[in-house]
Order: structure tokens, then C-alpha cells, then sequence
């Protein structure tokens, strides 16, 4: 059995607003799990749902198998870190860290000792004396996230927790934070509208859009088997680019440039999408550029180069293709010019194909 269960979770605010529809998930112990959409999609009424924060409007939710939806913060064992750390600001790096200890009665012994064990964890142990208003904000934030990991809880919620820092502190807390996690083996929740944090911190990642989850699954899986275009084009930075094509006798004809989609799909999935409307989709990152005859396995396509941004391991060349718009990951010794004709490839395994009508991806021979 796993160890939290979301069943069917629907959130109805007192407005009459429906933020959360019928969200399942069944989460293991130990796991880092990120919730990430863009911003008003529902990730903050569901984690607050679990912390107990906001209640329930309709479904279970369970800890290891015990319905727990109408119990408090305390009595789930959970820990929060919002997105603006709220330390006391009169009081030193050891009394925030030590105040929710000391407001439980706990001893004074025991609480140096966690206050150091987690200050150690932290790296916090030379600022300890220091008053918050002293320190910087990877600092301050680190101490918020001491204030959560000190109290040992099973399950561990943050909200957004890096969206104060500016972008070197945020990659550097990303990395503490996963580091803490190893540590403490805490089950993690963590919300974010931040792809890159998802990716790179999760176990699984939860792509959420309007209320609804719209995907489960490891990074891997989001990015290399992306359910629909919301998953496709959120998972990926430059986002995937989408031709929009009629499907004709088998082929896409995007501006003179043939798609036989024969090559990728089977004739009886292709037959169905006869004179209907697909997005044609391919990762920057996934091109080559085309060299004379190579022709092996993938599609060509003319385009013209519009402007290109060296960013120091690729160069990304943003390029028309006759009035459609797309972007290009290429190696930087090969930056093209400006209004230069340049022809790419798309390997057929990179192809991704979705109904235009539903948005769902459409199942290709090779996946
Ligand atoms: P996210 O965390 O993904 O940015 P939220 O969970 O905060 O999104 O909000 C989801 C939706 O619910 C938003 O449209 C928001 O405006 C709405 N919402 C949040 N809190 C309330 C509330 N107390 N009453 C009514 N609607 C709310």
C-alpha cells in the first residue's frame, strides 16, 4: 500500500470556484514528488489540502491507509515552507530554528542538539548568532527550511519555496534541497511553476493545468513520453515547437517541405487522420542540421534563419519556415547567419504527432 493516497480530490472554494478536480495519486514513502503548472492551475490548493490547511470538498484523502481528512496540520506530521520564509526577525538563526521546539516544551538539551544537527545539515552552523536581516536570501531561506526539517516530520510540503531567490541562489538551494532530502528521507512535496526545478529535483512530477492533473510520471517520462501538447510543450525549455498540417493521402505538406507519415506511423492510425488536422511536433534539441545527402531516417525541412542567440553550450536559432515559427537547438561552432537558408533534419524517432481536436498524442510506431 502506498503511503499517501489522493482519491479523487475535488476543491470547490466557498466562491463556488472549482480550483481541483478529481485529482488521484498514490504517493510511496520516502518519495519527491513536484507538483508544477503555471500559476492559478491548483497546486497550491492541493498541497494545502494535504497539509491540512484548506479542507477537502469531495475524496480521501489517506496516510499509510488511515483516512486523514479531517485531521489537523499536527496530527498528519506534516511541515510546510511557503514561498516568503517568515522568520521572526528579532530573534538569531538558533531561536527561529529552535522556537517551534521550544513552544512544544521540549528540553533544552535536546533542542541544542537539533538545532545543531540541523544547522550542520544546513551549512548553518557560523551563522547561528546572526538576526535574519543579516544574512542573504539563500540564507534566510535555508533557515526556513531548517524551521520544517528540524521537527523530523514524515511529510514534508514547500511551496514554491525558491521564487524569492534570484536565479544563482535558486540553483544552488535546488541542489541543497534534493541533498536534504537524501538526508532526511523525508516524503517531500513540492509545488513550483518552475519546469526546470521539476525536472530536476522530482522523483515524479505531477503537470497539472486548470485544476486537473494532466500527467504522472518521472522526469523521463514527461519529456520523452509527454501524454498531450500541454505536457509536450510545458516539459522542455525552449518549449517543443507544433506545426499545425492536414493530413492528405498519408502526407503533411508543410510549406513544400513532404512529411510522408508513412515512415513513422502505421497506415491503419494514418488512414484515420484523413483530411483532419494534426500538430506536427519536434524538440528544438532533437534536430541535426542537414549535410548534402543525409537523407537516413528523418524528415528534412527548408528554412530561413531570423536570429539566432549563442547561449555558450548551443546556440538557439530562432528560424520561419515560410510563416511558421520555430526554434532550433544547434551546436554553437555551426551558428548560421541571419537570413541564411538552412536545411534541418528531424530523426523520425524525435517526430511526435497529436490530434489537434483532442490535443492527446497520437501513438507512433516507434514509442
Ligand atoms: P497555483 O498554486 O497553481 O498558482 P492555486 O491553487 O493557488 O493555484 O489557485 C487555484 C485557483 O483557485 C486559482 O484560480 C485561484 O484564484 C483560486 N483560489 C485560490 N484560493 C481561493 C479562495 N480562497 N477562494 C476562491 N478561489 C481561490
Amino acid at each position: 500500500m502506498s503511503y499517501l493516497t489522493l482519491r479523487g480530490i475535488n476543491k470547490i472554494y466557498p466562491n463556488g470556484y472549482h480550483a481541483v478536480h478529481d485529482f488521484n495519486l498514490e504517493i510511496e514513502k520516502g518519495e519527491f514528488i513536484v507538483f508544477v503548472g503555471s500559476s492559478g492551475c491548483g497546486k497550491s490548493t492541493t498541497l494545502r489540502m494535504i497539509a491540512g490547511l484548506e479542507n477537502i470538498s469531495k475524496g480521501d484523502f489517506l496516510i499509510d491507509g488511515v483516512r486523514a481528512n479531517e485531521k489537523g496540520p499536527r496530527e498528519r506530521g506534516v511541515a510546510m515552507v511557503f514561498q516568503s520564509y517568515a522568520l521572526y526577525p528579532h530573534m538569531s538563526v538558533y531561536e527561529n530554528l529552535a522556537f517551534g521546539l521550544t513552544l512544544q516544551g521540549v528540553d533544552e538539551d535536546v533542542i541544542e542538539q537539533k538545532v545543531y544537527k540541523t544547522a550542520k545539515i544546513l551549512g548553518l552552523t557560523d551563522y547561528l548568532d546572526r538576526k535574519p536581516r543579516e544574512l542573504s536570501g539563500g540564507q534566510r531561506q535555508r533557515v526556513a527550511v531548517g524551521r520544517a526539517i528540524i521537527r523530523r516530520v514524515d511529510i514534508f510540503l514547500m511551496d514554491e519555496p525558491l521564487s524569492n531567490l534570484d536565479a544563482k541562489q535558486r540553483v544552488t538551494m535546488r541542489s541543497e534541497i534534493t541533498q536534504i532530502h537524501r538526508e532526511t528521507g523525508a516524503t517531500t512535496i513540492y509545488v513550483t511553476h518552475d519546469q526546470t526545478e521539476a525536472m530536476t529535483m522530482a522523483d515524479r512530477i505531477v503537470v497539472m493545468k486548470e485544476g486537473y492533473a494532466q500527467q504522472v510520471g518521472t522526469p523521463y517520462d514527461l519529456y520523452f513520453n509527454p501524454v498531450n501538447m500541454f505536457v509536450a510543450g510545458f516539459i522542455g525549455e525552449p518549449p517543443m515547437n507544433f506545426i499545425n498540417a492536414t493530413v492528405k493521402g498519408g502526407k503533411l505538406n508543410i510549406k513544400g517541405n513532404v512529411i510522408d507519415l508513412g515512415a513513422i506511423a502505421d497506415k491503419s492510425v494514418i488512414d484515420g487522420y484523413e483530411n483532419k488536422e494534426v500538430a506536427f511536433g519536434f524538440r528544438p534539441e532533437a534536430i541535426r542540421l542537414a549535410e548534402g545527402n543525409d537523407t537516413g531516417d528523418a524528415y528534412r525541412i527548408t528554412c530561413t534563419v531570423e536570429l539566432t542567440e549563442l547561449l555558450g553550450d548551443n546556440t538557439n536559432v530562432y528560424a520561419d519556415i515560410q510563416g511558421i515559427k520555430t526554434i532550433l537547438k544547434v551546436d554553437p561552432q555551426e551558428t548560421p547567419q541571419i537570413d541564411e537558408k538552412l536545411e534541418f533534419a528531424i530523426p523520425y524517432k524525435s517526430v511526435y504527432l497529436f490530434d489537434k481536436q483532442t490535443e492527446k498524442r497520437i501513438k507512433l510506431r516507434a514509442q
